[in-house]
């Protein structure tokens, strides 16, 4: 039977990826302070640990953005994911990206960025850019790729894996993670949450962590939020834009022949296409699915029971209002249509010949989720009242364990966290919003 205290310091609410990181290193920071320790938080999720998109997402770590203040909090994550790899099943495989001329600037800027908050990659141009592919994946077409980024430092962990591992990292200090608690309601006193209503009872906190994922935007509404916000950018313009917006993911799985390996026999690392001037040509047919390709694919790891590898494309925009329960794979609203297969199959065979005749190969199985946005498609990362912290990553952040690190720190009562700065909610007043990046995908 769940006991619900009565009253609590820290009271995080959600135990996905974020609500669990930062409930273990709020723990740590607690300890390490002499201000306290795990018992002083509880983490509470409606349902239980990895019941939101931490639990199905593909499971990509990856540093490949544009937006260039992100850098330094994926540098943070890879110190999480190799603190304890093997109970977050982290694959440290690399994560490679190719583009056309027209990213060439964009691929410069992310390396030297990359580079400078010590995340190793190699840049790659021209025939250099082909050479290295063909070096890794023999049969790939690099007709059109004109530029490669190299991750070392990235890779792939398992959703399970991780959810599981980072909940032991709780109990391990002595961290309460209440499954089946769901919030239903605040009770505010001076603009400040006193308790938080549930199912079982109130709880009465100092201080709320808001770990939500796609659920943010309805509590955003029960808190009395605007649901839209004026946005200024750097050249002085302000648009007004939804708070959040939903999009619906597109991923699956394909089935392989022979093991998904490199020339020497090794995990690949993650593969992440965007060619924007290419057109993708379905497979057998000839007929022309899209305009312009946009793929990443890794080995299938724990999604599949035999060879197999899981990947997907762009999400596509549901709008303001989206049906968050039930929640991903059960969701019939929300699953990827037939063409998303023939679209994958053929994005991967005009890339790689092994994959040419694979659509009848890809898994047929529910699949999909979908995550909030915010009103640039970054994170936000934030105090939204004098006792509530926000953690919304715009659906990037599977791979963001390290945001946990850092905001422990801010709740613990560090004022300046300098990575995480960039991602306060000023910066759409002060003209910080961030712009669009010059590719097809919300989240790069
Ligand atoms: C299909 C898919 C694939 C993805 N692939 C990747 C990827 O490869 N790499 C990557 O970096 N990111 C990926 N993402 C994005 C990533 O999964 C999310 O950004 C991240 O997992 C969000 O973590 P979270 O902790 O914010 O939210 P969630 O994991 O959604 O956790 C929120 C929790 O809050 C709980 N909750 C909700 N309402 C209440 C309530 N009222 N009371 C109590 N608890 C409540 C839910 O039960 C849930 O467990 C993917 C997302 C999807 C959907």
């Amino acid at each position: 039977m769940t006991v619900l205290p009565e009253s609590v310091t820290y009271a995080i609410v959600g135990a996905g990826i974020h609500g669990l990181s930062t409930a273990w290193h709020l723990a740590m920071e607690l300890e390490a302070r002499g201000k306290g320790s795990g018992i002083d938080i509880v983490v509470l999720d409606k349902t239980a640990p990895g019941a939101g998109a931490s639990g199905i997402a593909c499971g990509c770590v990856r540093n490949f953005y544009m937006t260039e203040p992100l850098h330094a909090i994926l540098r943070h994550s890879i110190d999480v994911w190799t603190y304890d790899p093997v109970r977050f099943g982290f694959q440290q495989v690399g994560y490679v990206s190719c583009g056309e001329a027209n990213q060439i600037s964009d691929y410069e800027r992310m390396h030297r960025s990359q580079n400078n908050v010590g995340y190793d990659s190699d840049m790659y141009e021209g025939k250099d850019a082909k050479k290295f592919l063909k070096g890794i994946w023999p049969d790939f077409n690099t007709d059109q790729i004109d530029v490669v980024l190299h991750e070392k430092m990235s890779g792939y962990a398992g959703t399970r894996q991780v959810v599981a591992g980072l909940a032991q990292k709780c109990a391990d200090h002595g961290v309460r993670v209440l499954s089946g608690v769901e919030v239903i309601g605040y009770d505010m006193a001076g603009g400040r949450i006193k308790k938080l209503q549930t199912n079982l009872g109130d709880v009465a906190c100092d201080v709320a962590v808001l770990c939500y994922g796609a659920w943010i935007g309805k509590h955003w509404d029960m808190l009395g939020l605007p649901q839209q916000l004026d946005c200024s950018y750097a050249d002085g313009g302000t648009t007004k834009k939804d708070m959040w917006t939903y999009w619906r993911l597109l991923e699956g799985e394909v089935y392989i022949d022979e093991p998904y390996r490199t020339a020497d026999k090794k995990d690949p690392p993650v593969l992440h296409v965007e060619l924007m001037n290419t057109p993708v040509i379905e497979d057998g047919t000839g007929r022309e699915l899209d305009d312009h390709l946009y793929v990443y694919w890794k080995n299938g790891a724990e999604r599949m029971e035999k060879p197999g590898v899981q990947g997907g494309t762009i999400p596509i925009k549901i709008g303001p209002q989206a049906t968050l329960d039930p929640y991903g794979w059960e969701n019939d609203a929300y699953q990827a249509e037939p063409g998303f297969a023939d679209y994958l199959t053929s994005a991967m065979a005009q890339l790689m010949p092994r994959f040419k005749g694979s659509r009848k190969l890809f898994k047929e199985r529910r699949n999909g989720g979908i995550g909030a946005f915010t009103p640039d498609n970054v994170p936000i990362f934030d105090w939204v009242l004098p006792n509530a912290y926000m953690i919304a990553d715009s659906n990037h952040g599977f791979k963001m364990t390290g945001a946990g690190k850092l905001v422990a720190k801010q709740l613990v009562g560090d004022n300046r966290v300098a990575e995480l700065e960039p991602f306060a909610m000023d910066r759409f007043a002060k003209g910080r919003t961030f712009g669009s990046s010059n590719s097809h995908c919300p989240w790069v």
